[in-house]
């Protein structure tokens, strides 16, 4: 097995193996602070006219592949909807997340009376701690990429598709896969963090601390490199998830936990 795969596995869905750019465009960075994330825009080719040009205000900015945050009646395109919905969904509608004509996410309180879960409580804290921050991260949306297995550390992409598979599972669940990816960006855009390994082990910790589900590091690979099972340590004990993967189209066909 070679070390880039094992990279991937321990990642799940993250996919530092090789960076494909099929349409020829390179991550767009906006809104750094620190001198680090300039750098490494910099290390990257990355044009820093992008960021100064860029609206101080905006936090977490979602543009679709294409780079259109709207459709052509200015409401939020199909791949930006269903990552809405997502997130909406998933925060039982007591909070709301929507986005702004410039792309820029926020969320609000609704009306709903009652109690959320405990997940949706915490996954609500930590959008609107991220939407608040003075710092502004971006990511791009797909669907069913060839390039990108669940989102990419390296382009900051997250395919819907592939994420809408893991549900709302007890173990893992389509937005707490979101949170994973959004911790991970604000560690590679905002603080400077240019490699996988360290990234990824914070995203992790958000991730347990939204879930309370303790993603182990022990993990088998089985059938060609296609099935992954992921240990979880939970206050049931040890369970596991088993994610079957498609390495050639890199899209997750099925998750099972
Ligand atoms: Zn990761």
């Amino acid at each position: 097995m070679p070390p880039a795969w094992t990279l991937a596995a321990a990642g799940g869905f993250d996919n530092p193996i090789v960076f494909i750019d099929p349409d020829g465009k390179t991550p767009r960075w906006y809104g750094q602070t620190s001198n680090e994330a300039v750098d490494y825009a910099d290390q990257l080719g990355e044009e820093r006219e992008d960021a100064e040009e860029e609206d101080e205000d905006d936090k977490v900015i979602i543009k679709d592949e294409d780079g259109d945050v709207c459709n052509e009646n200015c409401e939020p395109s199909d791949n930006v909807q269903r990552l809405l919905n997502i997130l909406n969904d998933e925060l039982e509608g007591f909070n709301e997340v929507d986005i702004t004509d410039s792309g820029e996410l926020f969320i609000t309180k609704t009306d709903k009376v009652g109690e959320a879960s405990k997940f949706a409580t915490n996954l609500a804290k930590y959008l609107e701690k991220l939407f608040a921050d003075e710092n502004t991260i971006e990511l791009s949306i797909s669907d069913q990429s060839s390039a990108t297995l669940g989102g990419s550390f390296a382009t900051g992409n997250l395919d819907l598709t592939d994420i809408e598979k893991y549900g709302k599972g007890p173990l893992e669940s389509s937005a707490s896969v979101i949170v994973h990816e959004l911790a991970e960006q604000y560690e590679k855009q905002i603080n400077g963090v240019s490699d996988f390994i360290p990234a990824h082990r914070t995203a992790l910790e958000v991730q347990t601390s939204i879930s309370g589900n303790k993603r182990l590091e022990n993990r088998q690979i089985n059938r060609g490199n296609r099935i992954l099972i992921i240990p979880y340590e939970t206050s049931n004990g040890v369970q596991y998830m088993r994610i079957t993967i498609d390495l050639t189209n890199r899209s997750i066909l099925e998750v099972k936990q």
